[in-house]
């Protein structure tokens, strides 16, 4: 297993510094136009222009809790219909795009079909959220990222966890620690067929915090990464459990926003 990884590490590291022929998403040759600044891959130059048009980046006005884009009409410091009279765990969650597009197809690749060369695409792509004013503010250096855990049986089965892959690029490129704290102690079957409230109570007491890693918590801002936000079930669970071992602040960063 670790063998296994470490080869696809080292794989996706050194893609990083290939400039990719082929376009991610589409799999078309490059033009060669637009492709670097200062000899350096720009991050959506890994898509060709077409496919950089199928990426739908959350924009403000975006919900202040839970990230869902609004309407242009919308006024910024609302909270959406979802959040309006749910309580969060969590402060606030945050994604640089929509799960939509070349996105969802993207992140669908990396999960289910172990495309791990994508990790550093999407590393760059999951960074963008990171210069956002809100989270430079929040998110002191060696700030703690927490992968959501999967279910060692998951694990197993995937032989990664996408969520710490991309806890791993913003140890790279963000300047973040890692700290994987939690620990899922109940396999629960895929999630997506489920209606929310059936969500929340499939993921009740599913998470717990790992005893030596947990002690880390106490007063500290922490930033809960994972690939998808869809209804918040599953971020909301985990700060649970973290803002019960003491973490102060937690902030949910993921890629997309279902
Ligand atoms: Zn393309
Ligand atoms: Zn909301």
């Amino acid at each position: 297993m670790s063998l296994g990884l470490s080869r696809l590490d080292l794989g996706s590291a050194a893609l990083d510094l290939i400039y990719p022929p082929h376009c991610q998403g589409c799999g078309a040759f490059h033009e060669d136009t637009d492709a670097a600044i200062d000899g350096k891959p720009k991050a959506r130059s890994w898509l060709c222009h077409h496919c950089q048009t199928e990426l739908w980046p959350c924009e403000d006005p975006c919900c202040q809790r839970c990230g869902e884009p609004f309407l242009p009409t919308s006024t910024p410091d609302f909270s959406c219909q979802t959040c309006a009279g749910r309580h969060f765990a969590f402060d606030y969650a945050v994604a640089p795009y929509q799960s939509r597009g070349v996105m969802r197809e993207l992140i669908h690749r990396f999960k289910y079909q172990r495309q791990l060369y994508l990790r550093p695409l999407l590393g760059k792509l999951l960074a963008e959220i990171v210069q956002r004013r809100r989270l430079q503010e929040d998110l002191q250096p060696g700030w703690l990222a927490i992968p959501v855990p999967l279910h060692p049986r998951r694990f197993r089965e995937r032989e990664f966890n996408q969520a710490l892959e991309l806890c791993r690029e913003l140890k790279r490129r963000c300047g973040a620690t890692i700290l994987d704290a939690l620990r899922r102690t109940r396999y629960t079957s895929s999630q997506t067929r489920f209606r929310r409230s059936q969500r929340m109570a499939n993921l009740r007491g599913a998470f717990v915090t790992r005893r030596r890693l947990g002690k880390r918590l106490p007063g500290k801002t922490v930033a809960l990464v994972d690939d998808v936000f869809t209804t918040g079930s599953t971020a909301n669970e985990c700060a649970q459990v973290l803002r019960h071992a003491g973490a102060k602040k937690v902030v949910v960063i993921t890629l997309a926003r279902g």
